[in-house]
């Protein structure tokens, strides 16, 4: 199983040591391998490392115990295998939306028209035709992820880390760029890793979803969630409530959990 899997974490452990006050041990041995082309949901209560097991994959966080291993190579840093969506993603705020998409995609050994119109294609994506020019300062937040998204997907990284990316866009849009997103996830080969706390985000989106515990983090399951998700009524469907139940168990353990923590 592990075997040809891409991404590999292995007994990573993370201790935040802050200048003042306490310190706070965020993940414990976290163990977890995701497969080339996988599509994995990280799932569970605030609090409990989503975050900081994304960026340690991002490279954004260096891996102090345990190992985070990309095709065999310990994660040094970030590279341009891996587009990050974060969940507070700062645009630069000085570029419009079309040079904030256009500069993810400098490294790109293309001509500039083709830039340009690789650029147009996502910003229309997104459902930002009309707002090329504006700046970040000019959108609403749901927009401003939007534009986040499509400079991320515009440079077509290998593999795609999303935290909870569509948590602040309305539900129709959300609806949308989920199904934006598993579009391009099967016309591209990309492993994506997707943090959400929406449980039947989670099952439809992914092909596997990792339950992590309350804090200090680790995975507490990891549940099969690859089924046909073709039909439009998929969640309606027996299979689909029954993942979403199976799992929100799970998620809801732990929830209380923490919320028992943070009373002590
Ligand atoms: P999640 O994304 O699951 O909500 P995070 O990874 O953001 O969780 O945070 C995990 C834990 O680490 C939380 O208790 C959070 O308060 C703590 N934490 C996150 N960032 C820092 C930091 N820079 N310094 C100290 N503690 C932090
Ligand atoms: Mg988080």
């Amino acid at each position: 199983m592990t075997a040809n899997a891409q991404i590999v974490i292995d007994q990573v452990s993370h201790r935040y040591r802050p200048p003042t006050g306490r310190e706070v041990l965020a993940l414990e041995n976290v163990s977890l391998s995701v497969q080339n082309r996988e599509f994995l949901a990280l799932l569970g209560p605030s609090g409990c490392g989503k975050s900081t097991l994304l960026y340690m994959i991002g490279g954004f966080l260096p891996t102090v115990t345990g190992g985070i291993r990309i095709d065999g190579k310990p994660v040094a840093g970030p590279g341009p295998d891996r587009g990050v969506v974060f969940q507070h993603f700062a645009l630069f705020p000085w570029k419009t939306v079309k040079a904030n998409v256009l500069y993810g995609l400098e490294r790109m050994p293309l001509p500039q028209d083709e830039r340009e119109k690789r650029a147009q294609t996502f910003i229309e994506m997104v459902g930002l035709a009309g707002f090329e020019d504006s700046y970040p300062s000019q959108l609403s937040g749901g927009m401003k992820q939007r534009a986040a998204i499509a400079r991320t997907l515009a440079f077509d990284p290998q593999i795609l880390l999303m935290d909870e990316p569509f948590g602040a866009l309305d539900a129709q849009t959300r609806g949308l760029m989920q199904a934006e997103l598993l579009n391009i996830w099967r016309r591209t080969p990309k492993t994506v890793i997707f943090v959400t706390h929406d449980v039947q985000e989670a099952v439809f989106l992914a092909e596997r979803v990792a339950v992590m515990s309350a804090r200090p983090g680790q995975i507490k399951a990891v549940i099969d969630t690859k089924f046909d998700k073709t039909d439009p009524h998929v969640f309606k469907s027996k299979t689909f409530v029954d993942k979403v139940d199976e799992i929100w168990g799970l998620v809801r353990d732990e929830a209380i959990k923490a919320q028992a923590s943070r009373a002590k």
